[in-house]
């Protein structure tokens, strides 16, 4: 038995390149991080070898009794991260990712063509809170469901909530979501949950984003007011990559969540859970709970304020005006640039952010804007000081995407011109992903 090296070069040798490209470069995606080695050694061990379909006591197959101890164990650490009592709240970390849980919450409580409403994708939601445009049903939430998407005011870049309530009374919904993919600041639960109960719908949180801050308690905490808060687990909480779906243990609108939902994840949409990613969880799940941990989530968002401040005192205009947890999102509208070719330029400078839409963008294939994340460079010990730096280095490039041509000055600014001359300039309108 061979390790990769010898095994398979062409493989080893990629992944060596991907390695190198993650630590070279400043890592600003919002929703990537870097997993500890402690995560990616139980990722990468013998716990993928396991069928385990079923739950802990009640599997398809025999062999499981130390996958029940761990899948048991995860559970436990992932009630204890999010300070749930186990009488209130129980979860399924068998989720493979965050689309699949947030479909499997919609297979256990809804019916199909069933209402739901999410933060429209334009607007800062994720595709799997039913994004449609008017020619297209995109995503499967919208094929199987009828969705009604809430959207942002765009003079406030905050959520409309007067809006969500006139139209959630006459869509009359049956499940809302919160929850999003580039939206910096906190929703108002309460608020939420009052809509919700008004028209008889179950709340859900996807907190797929903030999780880690969550945790910490560092945002607001959706649990009080939601019915159902589904996450990813690599995105701020720094786990392997993976899924998990938390339900309130009492019934819900006459429905049991527990057995609807574990239902749904098994035998509904999955097979066998991912073993390997239930160890990693587990780890991620136990330093989630430590003081280090705390301070690395408050580094987060300390870090975001200090890119914030510095972008406006730059000149730049930041949706919702600034930030309460791990991302801004810079409208460049205003400098007459979209976000596709500020992406582009600054990967060529070995920053790696993504183009976003922002709210009342025409073209959603050259967004407006761009979304930059704290959560993976503060995993590298970056400070307020390196981020007030980064909102400068962006702020080269995007003067450099203005003048294209190279009438910017200063030694710097003349290395990125290197990069600006390369084949791949000038950029077309082609968004790639
Ligand atoms: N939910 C939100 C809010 C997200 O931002 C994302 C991914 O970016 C997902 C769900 C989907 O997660 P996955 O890519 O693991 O399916």
């Amino acid at each position: 038995d061979h390790g990769l090296s010898e095994a398979d070069p062409e493989v080893r040798a990629i992944i060596n390149k991907e390695k190198e490209r993650q630590f070279k470069s400043l890592e600003l995606i919002a929703s990537e991080n870097f997993t500890s080695r402690a995560v990616m050694e139980a990722v990468g061990s013998c716990l993928t070898n396991k069928y385990s379909e079923g739950l802990p006591g009640k599997r398809y197959y025999g062999g499981n009794e130390y996958i029940d101890e761990l899948e048991i164990l995860c559970q436990k650490r992932a009630l204890a991260a999010f300070h749930l009592d186990e009488n209130k709240w129980g979860v399924n970390v068998q989720p493979l990712s965050g689309s699949p849980a947030n479909f499997e919450v919609y297979t256990a409580i809804l019916n199909p063509h069933d209402r739901i409403m999410g933060l429209d994708l334009p607007h800062g939601g994720h595709l799997s809170h039913g994004f449609m445009t008017p020619k297209r049903r995109v995503s499967g939430t919208s094929i199987y469901f009828e969705s009604m998407p809430y959207r942002l005011d765009e003079s406030t870049g905050l959520v409309d909530y007067d809006m969500l309530e006139k139209t959630a009374t006459l869509f009359r919904p049956k499940l809302i979501i919160c929850g999003a993919s580039a939206y910096p600041r906190d929703f108002d639960y309460p608020r939420m949950r009052k809509i919700a109960d008004a028209v008889g719908a179950f709340l859900m949180m996807d907190m797929a984003h903030i999780s880690g801050l969550v945790a910490a308690s560092v945002v607001a905490d959706p649990f009080e007011y939601c019915d159902i808060v589904t996450t990813t687990t690599h995105k701020s909480l720094r786990g392997p990559r993976g899924g998990m779906i938390f339900f309130k243990k009492d019934p819900v609108l006459g429905v049991d969540l527990e057995s609807a939902i574990n239902n749904a994840v098994f035998p509904g949409l999955q097979g066998g859970p991912h073993n390997h990613t239930i160890g990693g969880l587990a780890v991620c799940l136990q330093h989630a709970q430590s003081p280090e941990f705390k301070a690395y989530q408050n580094q987060v968002v300390s870090n975001c304020r200090a890119l914030a401040r510095r972008l406006v005192e730059l000149g730049y205009t930041l949706v919702s005006g600034g930030s309460d947890n791990h991302l801004v999102l810079v409208d460049l509208r205003p400098l007459g640039i979209d976000g596709a070719r500020v992406e582009k330029i600054l990967d060529m400078a070995s920053i790696t952010l993504n183009k976003n839409s922002v709210p009342g963008d025409k073209s959603a294939l050259v967004p407006g804007g761009i979304r930059i994340g704290s959560p993976a460079m503060t995993t590298r010990g970056f400070t307020e000081k390196e981020f007030t730096a980064i909102a400068e280095f962006i702020h080269e490039g995007v003067q450099i995407t203005i003048e294209a041509k190279g009438l910017a000055s200063g030694s710097k600014v003349q290395e990125f011109l290197k990069f600006v001359s390369s084949p791949d300039f000038p950029l077309t309108d082609k968004v790639s992903n």
